[in-house]
């Protein structure tokens, strides 16, 4: 297993698993969400596009973030394997991640998915606003955006991975440890 997607509702802890399972495995972890992050912060030409987005709980339009993307996996470090967290997002998005996975001559072994339900994920959106600081969790209007695009957009292209038999279902429910020891067993299967 070396060509991985994670994917989650905000605040199911799939950021914190995405940076321990690529190191427990060796592979690069790349967060779409911390790079547009990282180029807000920096105040890039990257970060300029997408900080009014990324703000409102929207996503950054496809065609930017894929060709974000296809030039980070085109780096040395994701040649023998990584783990995509927060990419892609919706149908087309994953139709684009085809097609650069193909012209890169690879397939992806398996797309891990973290289960949590709405209260809990609430309460972890808030704790994560006061202990990060991250303004996109601290807005419940923000929140309720990016659950609702969580469910309209990124579901229906889970349930086609689902189709592939790519999915790997994990209960994010629990302490990071516990969460990690599950998501560990299941990519044994
Ligand atoms: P995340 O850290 O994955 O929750 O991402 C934070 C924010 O970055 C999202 O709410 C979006 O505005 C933006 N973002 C991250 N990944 C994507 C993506 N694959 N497509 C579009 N927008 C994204």
């Amino acid at each position: 297993m070396t060509r991985m997607l994670i994917v989650g509702p905000q605040g199911s802890g799939k950021g914190t698993q995405a940076k321990l399972v690529s190191q427990q495995l060796g592979i690069v972890a790349i967060s779409t969400g911390d790079i547009f992050r990282a180029n807000i912060k920096g105040e890039t030409e990257l970060g300029k596009e997408a900080k009014g987005y990324v703000d409102a709980g929207d996503l950054v339009p496809d065609s930017l973030t894929n060709r974000l993307v296809e030039d980070r996996l085109s780096w040395e470090d994701a040649a023998d394997g990584f783990l995509l967290d927060g990419y892609p997002r919706n149908r087309t998005q994953a139709a684009t991640l085809n097609e650069i996975l193909d012209r890169l001559g690879v397939e992806l072994d398996a797309v891990l998915e973290l289960t949590a339900d709405t209260d809990e994920l609430t309460q972890r959106l808030k704790h994560r606003a006061e202990t990060e600081g991250r303004d996109d969790d601290a807005d419940e209007t923000v929140i309720r955006r990016r659950l609702e695009l969580f469910e309209n957009e990124t579901r229906p292209m889970i349930d086609e991975y689902n189709t592939r038999g790519l999915v790997k279902q994990v209960d994010g429910l629990g302490s990071v440890d516990e969460v990690n020891a599950r998501i560990m067993e299941a990519l044994k299967s």
